[in-house]
């Protein structure tokens, strides 16, 4: 029980040295690194924020420009449908062999003035031969019986219009996308082709005007692949196949419109792509914003973004560890006070001659021990004991023999304590004092008889005593903390009077106080 109030008073002592300096200095390295972690997570927190952030934009971005290319191909595209149908209907009602040449040409040259997007509109005949155009000179001899969109018409009964892959025009040269429609008699036979021409510079014309960055690309292709027009313009590009690409491969076929990532096939550009299917021609368009130019400024961003916060974390740190180290150095001066402290305590409560405490150690415990078996409601004795006859043993032996003696009866004393929460003290001179938490008359009783026997083992002569040995007398008071009015004075006048009893008596034994002499009652 002693042992463990020790402790508690230690525990007490750190606390209000080197315990707080360590509480704060946890504190302070826990404040530091929440503070760090918070920073980084709301940091990386934004940063991947503002990656997404770029990414459904570029998404936005490229859908409208797939929306918006798509829409224009199709317009495009449905002018000439549209006329080619209205000539088709002319020349098939009107019957071939009445062909007003010179109106039909006034009416093709009209027409195409009124469609910027139109290279030139052609009628051919069964053969392959030019019947009429809206230029001004048929070339002699042209024929175009070799052309794929001639042979695929002359092959296939359908009326629908064929979009064919470009080609390079026999007339002017330019770059051109044929749009042709089959020519048939009333008999369902084939009676030639109508062809009406886009040119690639229209579309190219067209895409330029977007503002999208270098790296971005805009296609127009056929729905089997076949590049028609592309941003950027590369002339070589045209006619190849995307079929292999990710979008025509994987996309296309399970859905009409969308997004994607991919490499390009034509570049090997990491692209984000918005794609679509033509909802009434059989080509697609793709949009795509190169990977890089999506990601370059947020990469910038978020460079210095971490920059800050990694400055920002080392301002922190660096902070921290003088704040640390500065606790750190008062931890050790802390902990070095504690121990002298802790040093100087002890010296302060230790008789030096025995080893034993001296009277402030008792006075110190005295109260404490009184408060705790209040509490506790058991008993506590107080036994004085006095060594007899000891100034004619300084007399006989020798001041220097005096204190050997004493040492040795301080031992038998130690030796007698068994509980751990017993104490012994010097109180002086050759008187020492036994404080015993929990125990009655009987056990002091016992504890003083077991000091005899001990003493009286050690042999030790004292011609000068009547006994001729070295003896004591104790008196002995019990506290009954049931009762009022036990206090140490009153303890220590009772056990003081017993002691007297016992000198009186003849020395060499114990008196136990009258438990009325303890309390209040009188
Ligand atoms: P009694 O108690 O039996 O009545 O006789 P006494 O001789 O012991 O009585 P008293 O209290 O008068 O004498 C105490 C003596 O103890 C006085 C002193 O010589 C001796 N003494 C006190 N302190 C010390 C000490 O520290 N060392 C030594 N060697 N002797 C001490
Ligand atoms: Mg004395
Ligand atoms: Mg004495």
């Amino acid at each position: 029980m002693c042992a463990a109030r020790k402790q508690d008073e230690d525990g007490l002592f750190a606390l209000t040295g080197e315990g707080r300096a360590v509480a704060l200095f946890r504190l302070v390295l826990a404040f530091m690194l929440v503070v760090m972690l918070a920073f980084v997570v709301v940091e990386g927190w934004r940063i991947w924020r503002d990656y997404r952030h770029a990414f459904t934009n570029a998404e936005n971005m490229v859908t409208n420009l797939a929306r918006a290319t798509a829409q224009h191909a199709e317009d495009a595209i449905r002018q000439v449908d549209a006329i080619t149908a209205a000539l088709a209907e002319r020349l098939e009602g009107d019957g071939f062999e009445h062909i007003d040449r010179p109106r039909l040409h006034t009416l093709l040259v009209q027409q195409k003035s009124i469609m910027p997007q139109l290279h030139g509109l052609f009628v051919y005949g069964p053969d392959g031969s030019w019947i009429v155009t809206d230029q001004e000179v048929v070339p002699p001899n042209a024929n175009n019986a070799d052309r794929d969109y001639f042979i695929y018409h002359r092959d296939h009964p359908d009326r629908g219009i064929h979009i064919g892959s470009v080609v390079r025009s026999r007339s002017t040269g330019d770059l051109i996308i044929p749009i042709s429609r089959r020519l048939q008699y009333a008999d369902g036979s084939f009676a030639g082709v109508l062809l009406g021409t886009i040119k690639v510079e229209w579309f190219v014309r067209y895409y330029g005007d977007f503002k999208i960055d270098e790296r971005g690309a805009l296609v127009l292709a056929k729905r089997d692949g076949t590049i028609l027009v592309r941003r950027p313009f590369v002339e070589q590009v045209v006619g190849r196949s995307l079929s292999s690409s990710e979008i025509f491969r994987i996309h296309l076929p399970h859905a009409s419109e969308g997004v994607a990532e991919a490499v390009a096939v034509v570049d090997g550009t990491p692209r984000l792509y918005g794609y679509r299917a033509l909802a009434s021609y059989p080509l697609v368009v793709e949009a795509g914003l190169s990977r890089e130019s999506i990601v370059a400024p947020w990469r910038h961003d978020a460079i210095k973004s971490v920059a800050v916060l990694l400055l920002l974390l080392v301002g922190l740190a660096a902070f921290g560890g003088v704040v640390l180290r500065q606790l750190r150095e008062r931890i050790v001066i802390e902990r070095a006070l504690h121990q002298a402290h802790q040093t100087l305590k002890a010296l302060a409560l230790t008789d030096s001659l025995t080893g034993l405490g001296n009277r402030r150690r008792l006075d110190a415990v005295f109260e404490p021990e009184l408060r705790r078996a209040r509490r506790k409601g058991y008993p506590l004795a107080l036994v004085m004991l006095d060594l007899d006859y000891f100034k004619a043993y300084n007399d006989r032996y020798g001041h220097p023999a005096g204190d050997q003696c004493l040492r040795r009866f301080a031992e038998v004393l130690q030796q007698a304590l068994k509980r751990p929460a017993d104490l012994a003290v010097r109180y002086g001179g050759e008187e020492f004092t036994l404080l015993l938490p929990d125990t009655d008359a009987r056990g002091a009783e016992l504890l003083v008889q077991e000091v005899q026997q001990l003493l009286r083992r050690q042999l030790l002569e004292h011609v000068g005593s009547p006994l001729g040995r070295v003896s004591f007398s104790a008196g002995i008071a019990v506290g009954d903390l049931a009762r009022e009015g036990v206090t140490a004075e009153r303890l220590m006048a009772a056990a003081d009077a017993a002691l007297y009893q016992a000198k009186r008596q003849g020395r060499d034994g114990y008196c136990v106080a009258e438990s009325s002499v303890v309390g209040v009652e009188e």
